[in-house]
């Protein structure tokens, strides 16, 4: 996904120096969303557009995607019964949405195939993503090896010493890594780069992007892609529990598992829907990247949506323990739901999504993402207030093998507070 601090619109207008068009079908989200792109992206969006329009209700398409999600991803994902977690929350039933057991270990796979299937169909057999702490970029990597098409894949060259592992291995998968020397050699140069290259090579470069953020209509595309979250969501809660879900929770950083794990029950209004943000190192010290809860109506990466911003709308620096939920804007569809009231948006900070880690590993038998963990401590804060015979399901985004040094840092003999907990959960 884009993380980051920098305006994307902002370094294509500075690129192309083009007019800003926010024209043809609007994608909008009440007043967010659109398209704040310049002229010279307004061809690729709309062909994008028109491929999407074109496949995404094609029997060879759905019948071809549908394949690889099953058979090569793994799905449909198990939703499982956490009952010792359940115990310790002494509430609600809290039910795990298993995303953590797809192939590459995180739901980013759902949006990598269907997007590059949807490439291939396209006649484009380039695809190009930006990567921060490499997570994307290896999803990328895997669904464009499978999908036999070329990958390459812009990382900051800062960003690329930092996770070796990660660039190793899309370079396993035969993605090519372009580093990125310029600025300060992070993700924000290396949206720059990509952004350069699929202007001028726009006719077989497809741009693959992470999460339901940036211009119509990839908020629509990536959301439509992990809709089958809550689809199978809905369908296991009524089919083995008869009932459905009381709330669902799932963390928001661009916010591509949560719109899916939410879309398919929008209109179920009985269904409490939570979204819940990396409050970092609490609101209040500002060093957190919690945009709904914290932040402002803005514009980047082509999107009106909500932004961490100072008051001359320079896009702030942000803050969380797992690099999945830093950044500092968020898919304009939640900016919406926001404001209708229809989902509701929390933030849980790095010491309480590193507890969560902690009882899920100990009580379950399961090591979530650091990501995935936000969500479920809201859902363990919650679940007391709940009736015992409800049911909560927490979309359990990825699996945590990628967070171990961060969490080996964290639970540090000098790390007070956290070494005492671990201790309590250890004696449970
Ligand atoms: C990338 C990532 C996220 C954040 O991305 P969204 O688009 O908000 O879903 C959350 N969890 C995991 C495990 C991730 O890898």
């Amino acid at each position: 996904m884009i993380t980051g601090t920098f305006n994307i619109s902002y370094i294509i207008m500075r690129l192309m120096s083009g007019m800003i068009s926010n024209s043809r079908s609007n994608g909008k989200f009440g007043k967010y969303g659109g398209k704040y792109i310049p002229e010279t992206l307004v061809p690729a969006i709309e062909e994008l557009e028109s491929g999407y329009e074109k496949y995404r209700g094609q029997r060879s398409f759905c019948e071809e995607l549908d394949y690889l999600l099953r058979n090569y991803a793994g799905r449909p994902t198990p939703l499982y019964y956490a009952k010792n977690l359940t115990r310790y929350a002494g509430g609600a039933r809290i039910m795990l949405k298993r995303e953590d057991l797809l192939h590459g270990g995180a739901h980013k796979i759902n949006n990598t195939l269907g997007q590059a299937l949807l490439a291939k169909k396209m006649g484009k057999k380039r695809i190009i993503a930006e990567t921060g702490a490499g997570q994307h970029g290896v999803a990328t990597a895997i669904a464009c090896a499978v999908l036999d098409l070329d990958a390459e894949i812009y990382m900051g060259s800062k960003d690329m010493s930092r996770q070796k592992m990660n660039v190793f291995r899309m370079e396993l998968l035969g993605a090519k890594v372009h580093p990125v020397v310029s600025g300060t050699q992070t993700l924000k140069d290396a949206i720059n780069d990509a952004l350069r290259d699929w202007i001028t090579n726009v006719n077989n470069t497809y741009y693959l992007i992470g999460s339901a953020v940036g211009p119509h209509p990839y908020p629509t595309i990536v959301r439509n892609f992990q809709s089958v979250i809550g689809r199978e969501i809905k369908n296991q809660m009524t089919e083995v529990y008869q009932h459905l879900p009381n709330a669902v929770i799932a963390c928001v950083g661009g916010g591509s598992n949560s719109i899916g794990s939410f879309h398919q029950f929008i209109s179920d209004s009985k269904v409490l829907l939570y979204g819940v943000e990396a409050g970092g190192k609490g609101i209040r010290s500002g060093e957190h990247s919690a945009s709904l809860c914290a932040g402002s109506e803005g514009v980047l990466h082509g999107m009106k949506s909500y932004l961490l911003q100072d008051q001359s709308g320079q896009v702030l620096a942000t803050h969380s323990v797992s690099a999945g939920l830093d950044y500092p804007a968020v898919g304009p569809e939640h900016a919406y739901l926001k404001d209708i009231k229809r989902v509701r948006y929390v933030a849980c900070n790095d010491d309480d999504a590193v507890n969560a880690f902690l009882l899920l590993c100990r009580y379950e038998g399961i090591i979530p993402a650091l990501e995935s963990s936000h969500a479920l401590s809201h859902a363990i804060r919650i679940a007391k207030k709940m009736d015992k015979t409800g049911y909560i399901v927490v979309t359990l985004s990825g699996r945590g093998d990628k967070d171990m040094d961060i969490i080996m840092e964290y639970t540090k003999a000098k790390n007070a507070p956290m070494k005492k907990r671990l201790m309590k959960i250890n004696h449970k």
